[in-house]
């Protein structure tokens, strides 16, 4: 198992399948994108497939989330997942996506076995899409979101950041959308995972604020607060039910001490928190010819050392040297 010093058990596995993305969010990455990472320094998707196979079958691995960077920019997502689902036992199988060409792509993931779908969504104006990603991309993603919901990757789940003074006034619109088509809609306080190291507390919109937005349009209460386990979204009840809407306050509501995840970046790195500073390289171990029993041996080691706790509010907070993209989201 992968347990670590305080006794937390990670069994949600997130995998970045390329660091690589077709948008330029102004709270990721800088607009002239980033230097990539080299096609060597990625994992072959044998490699990916292995590292996942020793994570499920050997460490308790019970969740597979491909992400990125821009997971479908990589040629063989729908074989990656094909070959996750067939594993035994078989990890549930998700996807978090810009959307830009689900529309093309969803009915083959669904073939593939996947469960379902995480899509970002921040705004519902072509204008401030342009502006906040700096691509004419918005038609595009609400053509992904639908197209997921036809091929049954239910419930669509919708992730939106909001940025004061860019789209914090589409809260309410934001819901409205997701309910009229049955989408769960999550808002994700903005953290410091920029590149160009331009995240503000004063720039974030909290999730106090999100719920107050929320709140003068909609009548919320407060869901399974005990079956919240390891869940990072508060989740509420939208005018009673069953419609729902979730609050990742990620910055000022940390959920660190129920954290399930684990990260495997593109170039094959073992992150332990999305805040670490430290990763452990199976990659290069693979490559060397290390064994199944061996890189499992070096996973757990790498989640025992796992901190308390990600320390935004530290005097001593370091962000991380990699940003969002590449470590993956
Ligand atoms: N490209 C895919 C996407 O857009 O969903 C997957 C990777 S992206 C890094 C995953 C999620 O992280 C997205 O929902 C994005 O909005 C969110 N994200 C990126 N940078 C963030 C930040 N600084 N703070 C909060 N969420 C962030």
């Amino acid at each position: 198992m992968l347990r670590d010093s305080f006794g937390r058990v990670a069994t949600d596995l997130r995998v970045s399948l390329t660091d690589k993305c077709n948008l330029r969010c102004t709270y990721c990455m800088p607009p002239e994108g980033l230097d990539w990472l080299p096609k060597a320094q990625l994992l072959t998707a044998d490699e990916i497939v292995r590292l996942v196979r020793i994570g499920v079958e050997r460490l308790g691995v019970t969740e597979v989330r491909y992400t990125g960077g821009e997971p479908l920019l990589r040629r063989e997502l729908v074989d990656i997942v094909a070959r996750t689902t067939a594993l035994d036992p078989r990890p549930q199988v998700l996807l978090t996506t810009n959307g830009i060409g689900l529309a093309r792509l969803a009915e083959p993931l669904a073939q593939a076995g996947l469960d379902r779908v995480n899509v970002s969504l921040d705004t519902l104006d072509p204008a401030t899409f342009k502006q906040l990603a700096h691509r004419d991309r918005h038609a595009d993603v609400i053509a992904g979101l639908a197209a997921a919901d036809a091929a049954g990757l239910r419930p669509v789940k919708v992730n939106a950041v909001l940025m004061r003074g860019v789209n914090d006034h589409e809260a309410v619109p934001l819901l409205r959308f997701c309910l009229e088509r049955g989408y769960e809609l999550r808002f994700i306080e903005q953290m410091p995972l920029d590149a160009q190291h331009g995240w503000t507390r004063e720039g974030m919109i909290t999730a106090d604020e999100i719920l107050e937005r929320l709140s003068a349009a909609f009548d919320l209460t407060p869901d399974d607060l005990e079956q919240r386990g390891s869940a990072p979204a508060e989740r509420f009840l939208v005018g009673g039910g069953p419609a729902r809407v979730g609050v990742i306050g990620s910055v000022t509501r940390p959920f660190c001490g129920a954290c399930d995840r684990v990260r495997l970046t593109a170039d094959g790195q073992v992150r332990n928190c999305l805040f670490a500073t430290e990763e452990s390289d199976l990659k290069t171990a693979m490559r060397a010819g290390a064994s199944d029993d061996d890189l499992a041996a070096r996973w757990v080691a790498a989640v025992a050392r796992k901190r308390a706790g990600h320390g935004i509010d530290d005097p001593s907070f370091l962000q991380p040297s990699r940003p969002m993209s590449a470590i993956g989201g």
